[in-house]
């Protein structure tokens, strides 16, 4: 196997000659702040993309979160429902506002947050469920819905993870009562640094966008009748972002056809599972994740250890919330056994929509090969697994006929 000429990244923007164009086009006009065409052009058709009414864009996807929050009046005293598998974002977000996280196991079919244990953590304080599709799996989201209507809790989707995914058919960003996304450098879609929060609620993006632009006053000049914020996007960043979105289905359908060469190699090897689908979610994969089980004979930082030297370029899942510092004394409440094994067992592969399928092989060869050295090598049989990726990969829409 000859290594590549040069690492192969966990992701790498896909950027055009249209980004260019757009972004030297605000240079010239000058318009490189806060206000622009280019984002209202671009909160335009983010909303359209998420079958949504409203989009604010904001300069990240954790002030997305933050300005979610203060939206929706969470503060000092409420506690809010998250998933324990997350980026340290979105709690972090959650103490921003000055709210509680109160984390959630995982279910092991979807890595997301386990609709079977949130009720056990609703308390009287509790004032919203927080829901993360992670690395760009929608979460089941029926069951969060009615359990959110029966407790009268708000629903905002983390959905930084997973443009255009689908849940039933239905775009992730459309299901709660706010979402949230991230446009950072190694998203779907991206922006350099930016954030969106979309919402069907017009009340709820009326108040929003007085809170970004620090409660500003839309009739009276400089009359601040509360406490706001600077969560803009700048005009430089948008205009990225609208180049990103005239091909937001080309990249997506890339992302499903990467997972697709990568899914029908990972699941010939013994041990090692792939990212999930689950019947009723058309997942992006923004990242190809595997977990790397006991019965494989391999260990994680084995894996991570020859495929850096193989030239390939890995990450380890994120941390569990309840095992970082901030958050520790979750621990004493809850138990997270799922989330704490994922975490545990999960790698995440090149991930790139720029990825050719030679590039996918030479990884997957490479993985092929840590079975050579591990303590009690396996034959390569196929594993069972109660998902298999769908047939159809290529075409982003291809669910929602
Ligand atoms: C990336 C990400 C965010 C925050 O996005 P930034 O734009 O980096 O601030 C929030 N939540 C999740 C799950 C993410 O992956």
């Amino acid at each position: 196997m000859n290594p590549p000429m040069r690492k192969i990244p966990v992701y790498e923007p896909d950027l055009g000659a249209r980004e260019r164009e757009y972004v030297l086009d605000c240079m010239d006009s000058g318009w490189i702040s806060g206000i622009g065409k280019y984002v209202s052009r671009f909160e335009e058709a983010f909303s359209a993309f998420c079958d949504v009414s409203y989009a604010i864009a904001t300069c990240n996807g954790t002030v997305a979160i933050d300005l979610a929050l203060a939206t929706l009046d969470v503060g000092p005293g409420d506690e809010v429902i998250t998933s324990n598998l997350t980026f340290a974002a979105t709690a972090n977000a959650i103490r921003h506002v000055g709210a509680m996280p109160v984390f959630v196991d995982s279910e092991p079919e979807t890595w997301n947050i386990d609709p079977n244990r949130i009720e056990e953590a609703i308390t009287p304080a509790t004032k919203a469920i927080v829901v993360v599709h992670l690395y760009g799996h929608p979460a089941d989201m029926d069951p969060i819905l009615a359990i959110a209507a029966k407790h009268g809790l708000f629903v905002i989707e983390d959905a930084a993870e997973a443009h255009g995914a689908l849940y039933k058919k239905r775009r992730v960003g459309s299901l709660g009562h706010v979402a949230c996304f991230s446009f950072y450098g190694n998203k779907l879609i991206t922006t350099g640094e930016g954030g969106m929060l979309v919402t069907d609620n017009a009340g709820l993006a009326e108040r929003a966008r007085f809170l970004r632009g620090q409660a500003m006053h839309s009739a009276l000049p400089y009359y601040h009748p509360e406490v706001g914020y600077n969560f803009r996007m700048t005009n430089l960043q948008a205009a990225i972002g609208v180049a990103q979105m005239e091909r937001a289905d080309a990249l997506i359908a890339r992302k499903r056809q990467v997972a697709h060469w990568y899914a029908e190699r990972v699941n010939r090897l013994p041990g090692i599972d792939f990212s999930p689908e689950a019947m009723w979610a058309t997942s992006t994969y923004w990242m190809n994740s595997i977990l790397v089980r006991p019965e494989s004979g391999l260990t994680v930082s084995g894996v991570r250890a020859q495929l850096a030297k193989a030239g390939i370029e890995t990450r380890p899942f994120f941390y569990p919330m309840n095992t970082l510092p901030p958050y520790i004394h979750a621990l004493a409440v809850r138990h997270y056994p799922v989330s704490e094994r994922l975490g545990k067992q999960g790698i995440n592969l090149p991930s790139s929509p720029r990825l050719d399928e030679a590039t996918v092989a030479y990884v997957i060869d490479a993985l092929q090969e840590c079975y050579a050295t591990a303590a009690s090598p396996l034959p390569l049989t196929p594993s069972p697994r109660w998902l298999t990726p769908s047939s159809t990969l290529s075409v982003a829409e291809d669910k929602r006929a």
